[in-house]
Parts: structure tokens; sequence; C-alpha cells
């Protein structure tokens, strides 16, 4: 490159905003349809296992703690899930989404990416 042209692009630099993004400081509004982390309504949920059954990827655990109290316990692993929202269209109850403004899933390790959700005890739960 030479020198000429070389200052030229420099001395433009200074007068235009930059085309880079200042993230994480600054975040665009995400796309509705965009493909987050998994959310699991337990209030909805009537424990029938066809989520688990469905996920190709295995990342979900349904547990039946009693069915009659509604009392379940979902486990989703979100470092083996494909964002595939196969559990989404199995679901009959639509208790699952995927949430479009929960995508900054980097760790270090894998613990953050396993989520225990419990269905709380009926008489726990505040109307
Ligand atoms: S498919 Fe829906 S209702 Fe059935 S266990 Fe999964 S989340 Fe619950
Ligand atoms: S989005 Fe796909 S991979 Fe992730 S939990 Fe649902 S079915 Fe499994």
């Amino acid at each position: 490159m030479r020198i000429g042209s070389m200052w030229k692009d420099v001395s433009k630099s200074f007068f235009e905003r930059p085309v880079t993004e200042r993230y994480p400081f600054e975040r665009h509004a995400t796309p509705p349809r965009l493909r987050g982390l998994l959310h699991w309504d337990y209030t909805t949920c009537i424990g029938c296992g066809l989520c688990q059954k469905d996920c190709p990827a295995e990342a979900i655990e349904v547990e039946i703690v009693d069915r009659k109290a509604k009392l379940f316990n979902f486990t989703y692993h979100a470092d083996r899930c494909t964002f595939c929202a196969q559990c989404v269209q199995s679901c009959n109850k639509g208790s699952l989404s995927l949430l479009h403004d929960e995508w900054e899933l980097a760790a270090l390790n894998k613990t953050p990416f396993c989520f225990a959700w419990h269905s709380p005890e009926p008489e726990n739960i505040k109307e």
C-alpha cells in the first residue's frame, strides 16, 4: 500500500463513525425469531415426556415427582441443545419456548449449561 492512500484512509477514520460495534457496551435488540435458551413453563406442563422423547440431542430430562400434584423435575442441558425447536413443536401444552433474548451462553466450564428446574409445591405457588 502506498503511503499516500494509507494516509487518506487513516485521516478518513478520524471523521467517520467506526463500522465495528461496541459490544458488549452497546447491544441491538435481538430478532424475535432468534432461538436462544429454552424456557419451561411449569404451570402448563403435564409431565408427558414428549419433549424428552423427541429431543434429538438428549438435552431434556423430565422426571415425574407426583403426577396428581403436578410436580415435575425438568433438566435442560444447554450444552447439548442444538436449538432445533423440536421440543417446542412436540409440546402440546405450549410449555416450552426458546427465548430470543437469552443467547449469550458462553462459559468457561460446563456447569452453567445444566438447568435443573422443579415445579413448586402447590402451597408455594402465589396467585
Ligand atoms: S412435552 Fe410439554 S407438557 Fe410434556 S413434559 Fe415436555 S414440557 Fe411438559
Ligand atoms: S431445541 Fe432441540 S436440541 Fe434443544 S432441547 Fe429442544 S429438541 Fe432438544
